[in-house]
């Protein structure tokens, strides 16, 4: 590269780049473009929560060019966008070789959530985060697949801790010009607008578009001054509302993604139900067809031959149910086009459709509506043909057609800088190629590629990272602060010291407070002066469920009160973010849901390619990929009849591997300091875990499993 002044039409070039860039997620899981990013501003990098269009705001254009008058700043430009076309223009992706039929005829990909990246907070939890991770590795592999879901304009809630540990729900604006998403634009150039009939009123939408690499996902939103005021924040909140709200966004999701994709001229070759939430796509379908001129059963035939359906839970409350009167008041206009009677339209939703008295389920359509349908690991797999036996009169319980594929990760999105920057230096600048695969993580296993001490050291650096985020976040969290309290929390919390995470959604079923049902025992293990242990907690509960604002409530009093003080913290609000530096940092990765409830769980997978170890209930993914030496497991491939003998014996269980396995192995160190035994477990970790429990995988398998066989 050469050092003269850059000039003025790579100037304008560069700058019109960098603004595309932003407006793509690629750069999320891009080392390089995100460091150009945050160089621009450090502190605005921070304070703006790692927004690439909103730095881009805050710079002005003139600095913007100044700035790159810097050759070293500009080659750093110029290489972030150099590695940002190769990959927009790479011909030689999987899909192209595998699945050239989805170019043309894209899957269209329904989730109600997506969890892309902290800036862009219109994700749940774990059901959003796998849908965003599933695009971008959709991207990764050059698969024609587009994204449909709402743009919440408010997002899912923020986390706030009343002085009595009561979690209090409040949310932000979002905007859309700070966003990196664009309106879509019809012919004339006006911002599309199309229209979805919902109670006795047509309701108009208007759609985004976020780019993430080489797919789009479009989100819809009826925010528009033509809509009555009812109609016109539907889509405010992620999963916002009463049930009322909640089933008219289900009819935008499912009926207007169909009709955005129509208008936009894509004829995807499969529609995918990533949960129920968007099953009523298929009545559009079904609609379109009998406009065509097709009878009943040949266009639920077409449907059927077009949709595939992935159930998420098997927990009762995670399935939409909706009773006659609110069915027929939300699709009364709808329903008219369709030419059904209630009594028709409620069959298509009932596992026994004359039985009057049952709801209509958003599940029980979508398996009616779909070719084939799977769950999200095995034992969920076993779990869903139980559940859902009865739409199958006839069928043994095995034979109910719902398979399964377990869930993973987008790893280049989880790996943190650190860790990027040692596979770059190690393998060179084109090492992400091969980072999912098998031969990538036997590398971790031959210690003259990487010591023990070397990986101990990334581990340590990994921790303190993490402890020196909880004491700056703890800080912000705490109200009033004096010059003593700086201090104070930059004593927070011991680097040396062996440290499980806990963060998740707190729904009843995970069981945050599991390990406190032995409380005099864990305030001696974290008071042990040679061999400490602390926890860190983080967790929304849902903005209803008192019970898991309990929960919350009794670790953020034991984190503050109690002996367990200075030994565990609950940090607040739990995000994207607060989950990257979290599933890092943690030596050890704690999941004890109530089994089988946790259908597959995905954070404990992000802690393995930064060398964390799960110590985790037989359930979902860890059931699977545990093989003795790769981790902790509490109890066995079973569980008791009875919730409270359940939770006794994982008690006991998670007790004891915690003090008999858990911390003498990282104790164990050799004249060195090094935990030999622990880093051989790291490594066995990272070789059969992370190859495995990645979303290509996870794509790949839907690909070859679900979208082409017909
Ligand atoms: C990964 C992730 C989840 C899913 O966590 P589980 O342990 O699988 O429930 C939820 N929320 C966020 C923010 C995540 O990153």
């Amino acid at each position: 590269m050469s050092d003269s002044p850059i000039s003025g039409a790579e100037l304008a070039k560069l700058t019109v780049d960098l603004n595309r860039l932003a407006r793509n997620l690629w750069w999320t899981w891009n080392q390089e473009a995100q460091e150009v990013f945050q160089e621009l501003s450090p502190r605005a990098w921070q304070n703006l929560y790692h927004n690439a269009v909103a730095i881009l705001h805050e710079v002005s254009d003139y600095e913007l060019r100044m700035r790159l008058q810097d050759s070293e700043f500009a080659r750093k430009a110029r290489e972030a966008v150099g590695i940002f076309n190769a990959y927009l223009e790479e011909k030689n992706t999987w899909a192209r070789e595998n699945a050239p039929a989805l170019v043309q005829n894209p899957v269209a990909y329904f989730s109600a959530e997506f969890g892309f990246h902290e800036t862009l907070p219109i994700a749940a939890g774990g059901l959003g985060v796998l849908a965003g991770d599933y695009t971008k590795s959709a991207s990764d592999l050059g698969l024609g697949l587009m994204g449909v879901s709402l743009f919440y304009r408010e997002g899912y809630f923020q986390q706030a801790i009343s002085p009595d540990n009561w979690q209090t729900e409040y949310f932000t604006l979002l905007n859309p010009r700070n966003l990196p998403m664009e309106a879509v634009r019809d012919a004339r150039g006006d911002p599309l607008v199309l229209p979805v009939e919902i109670a006795n009123s047509q309701v108009l939408f208007q759609v985004w578009q976020v780019n993430v690499g080489r797919c789009t996902v479009y989100l819809l939103e009826d925010h528009r001054p033509e809509n009555d005021q009812h109609a016109r924040d539907l889509t405010l909140r992620v999963y916002g509302g009463d049930r009322t709200t909640r089933i008219m966004q289900e009819v935008l999701l499912g009926i207007g993604g169909v009709r955005v994709l129509r208008a936009l001229g894509i004829q995807p070759s499969v529609f995918h139900l990533n949960e129920g939430h968007s099953a009523f796509l298929a009545l559009e379908l079904l609609r379109e067809k009998l406009v065509e001129g097709k009878r009943f059963n040949d266009a639920m035939e077409w449907v059927k031959d077009h949709c595939v359906f992935t159930t998420h839970t098997p927990v009762e409350a995670g399935h939409d149910r909706f009773d006659a009167g609110l069915m027929s008041y939300a699709l009364g206009r709808f329903q008219k086009q369709l030419k059904l009677s209630t009594a028709e339209l409620m069959a298509l939703g009932r596992a026994h459709p004359k039985d009057e008295n049952e709801p209509f389920c958003m599940t029980v359509l979508a398996l009616r509506a779909s070719r084939a349908a799977n769950a999200v690991s095995e034992l969920h797999g076993q779990v869903s043909r139980r559940m859902w036996r009865a739409l199958y009169p006839g069928k043994a319980e095995n034979e109910v057609p719902i398979g399964h594929i377990t869930n993973g990760i987008h790893l280049m999105g989880w790996m943190k800088g650190k860790n990027r920057r040692f596979w770059k230096q190690r393998l060179g600048p084109d090492w992400e190629k091969g980072v999912n695969t098998q031969e990538f993580w036997d590398r971790t296993s031959d210690p003259a590629f990487i010591s023990d001490e070397e990986l101990w050291a990334f581990r340590y650096h990994m921790r303190r990272e993490l402890i020196e985020f909880v004491r700056r976040r703890l800080l912000l969290q705490g109200r009033q602060l004096d010059k003593a309290d700086f201090i104070t929390y930059d004593r927070l919390l011991n680097p040396d010291a062996l440290t499980i995470g806990f963060a998740r959604r707190f729904a009843t079923y995970k069981r945050a407070n599991l390990i406190f049902q032995r409380y005099n025992d864990i305030v001696k293990l974290v008071k042990d002066p040679q061999r400490p242990v602390q926890f860190l907690f983080a967790g929304k509960a849902h903005p209803h469920d008192d019970e898991g604002k309990r929960l919350i409530q009794q670790i953020i009093h034991l984190s503050n009160h109690s002996e367990l003080q200075g030994h565990m913290v609950f940090l607040e609000n739990y995000d994207i973010h607060v989950a990257r530096q979290m599933v890092s940092g943690c030596d050890v990765w704690l999941n004890n849901p109530r089994r089988p409830l946790e259908a597959s769980g995905t954070s404990g997978q992000k802690a393995g390619c930064h060398g964390g170890l799960n110590l985790s209930i037989m359930d979902g993914w860890w059931r699977e990929g545990y093989d003795g030496k790769n981790g902790f497991a509490i109890g066995d491939d079973s569980h008791p009849g009875s919730v409270a003998e359940q939770d006794r014996r994982d008690s006991e269980n998670l007790y004891r591997v915690l003090t008999e396995e858990v911390i003498p192995t990282f104790y164990a160190r050799d004249a060195m300091g090094i935990p030999r035994q622990w880093i051989a477990m790291v490594r066995h970790a990272m070789t059969t875990l992370v190859p495995k429990y990645n979303t290509w995988r996870v794509v790949q398998e839907y690909t070859q499993k679900y979208y082409l066989t017909h």
